[in-house]
């Protein structure tokens, strides 16, 4: 007899109390059909509302797992954490907010059938987020699609279905800056898309504060792209070219004329513009710098205070 397959389904909760009960039944209503075992792991980010509560009242599904964070590493590292610790002959990873549709994810398990190893939601619409987030996010996919050297798709989140293969391949990157999609399209394999509309929350707000999007996007841009250390260079080099211009003129202007140049005006505008450039220059290579001691360090990616429903010699935590 053919045994049956896996499901993980990974989904990465901070605070969120009002949603996490609504979305494990919703998550087990649509996919009640599927001819597989599912496992839910739910990783509660450190979250400081009744999250926790909430969670240990789902628990006594044996479907439901929880990976319980020592404080909150941020929803990226949720979601590795979630793969590390995922079964499944394919994992699917989910918001929790209900904003991905659970009832997509039968699609995908039907791309996945077809012999695609990673099934990814490309988001066509998106509801009930400010006009803010959305023109932030278009310009950003883009941004960064063009400026790195792997291919990343366009307007596609974290709601995703990779196969086990993947997961493996995800698990063996060390690395802590970790920008999930871009590390999923770096290790390759059979990728294809499914479209969907992004629906508004179900409820409460939203976790991901502009210093946390901006995070998300540095990660994301310097992880994958030394375009910016070469932007850098060229600014670098473009003022230096321009200085070395007007310093012929000014000595142009000595040599030639006696007109007593009074110089506080151009003199300030030239120091300040210099300066201002050569902090831009070295912040961006702090940058590179602060990643390059992050990823030195070696620290654990991140730190379980409580793993249920795992079994017995599923607790380790090696980075
Ligand atoms: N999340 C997380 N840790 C964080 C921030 C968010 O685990 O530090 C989770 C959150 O609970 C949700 C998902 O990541 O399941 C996406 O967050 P959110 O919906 O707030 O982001 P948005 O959809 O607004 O971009
Ligand atoms: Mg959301």
């Amino acid at each position: 007899m053919k045994t049956r397959k896996l499901l993980s389904v990974v989904v990465p909760v901070y605070n969120e109390q009002e949603v996490i009960t609504e979305t494990y039944r919703r998550l087990k209503a649509s996919l009640s059909n599927l001819d597989m075992d599912i496992e839910y792991i739910f990783i509660n980010d450190g979250s400081t509302d009744n999250t926790y509560l909430k969670l240990n009242e789902l628990i006594v599904n044996t479907d439901v797992k929880l990976i319980n964070f020592s404080r909150n590493f941020g929803h990226q590292i949720a979601i590795s954490a979630g793969m590390d610790y995922a079964k499944g002959d394919a994992v699917v990873v989910i918001d929790a907010d209900l904003q991905d549709p659970p009832e997509i994810i039968s699609e995908m398990i039907e791309k996945w059938k077809e012999g695609y190893e990673v099934v990814y939601g490309k988001r066509l619409h998106r509801e009930g987020e400010t006009l803010f987030k959305k023109l932030t996010a278009k310009l950003f996919y883009r941004v960064i699609d063009n400026i790195t050297d792997i291919k990343l798709p366009v307007d596609v989140g974290d709601f995703r279905l990779i196969d086990k293969k993947v997961c493996d391949s995800m698990k063996s990157l060390p690395e802590r800056a970790r920008y999930v999609r871009g590390l999923v399209s770096w290790v390759g394999f059979n990728q294809t898309s499914i479209e969907y509309k992004r629906e508004k929350r179900f409820a409460g707000k939203t976790k991901y504060p502009l210093r946390k999007m901006i995070k998300l996007a540095t990660d994301g841009i310097i992880s994958f792209s030394y375009r910016p250390l070469k932007l850098a260079t060229f600014l670098g080099m473009t003022v230096s070219a321009l200085s070395f211009i007007y310093l012929i003129a000014i000595l142009l202007q000595k040599i030639f004329t006696n007109s007593t140049v009074e110089g506080w005006a151009s003199t300030m505008v030239v120091s300040l513009f210099l300066n201002g450039v050569m902090l831009v220059v070295i912040g961006i290579m702090g940058e590179y710098v602060g990643r390059i001691y992050e990823e030195v360090k070696s620290r654990p990616l991140y730190v379980i205070g409580e793993l249920i429903n795992f079994d017995e010699g599923n607790n380790t935590n090696e980075y």
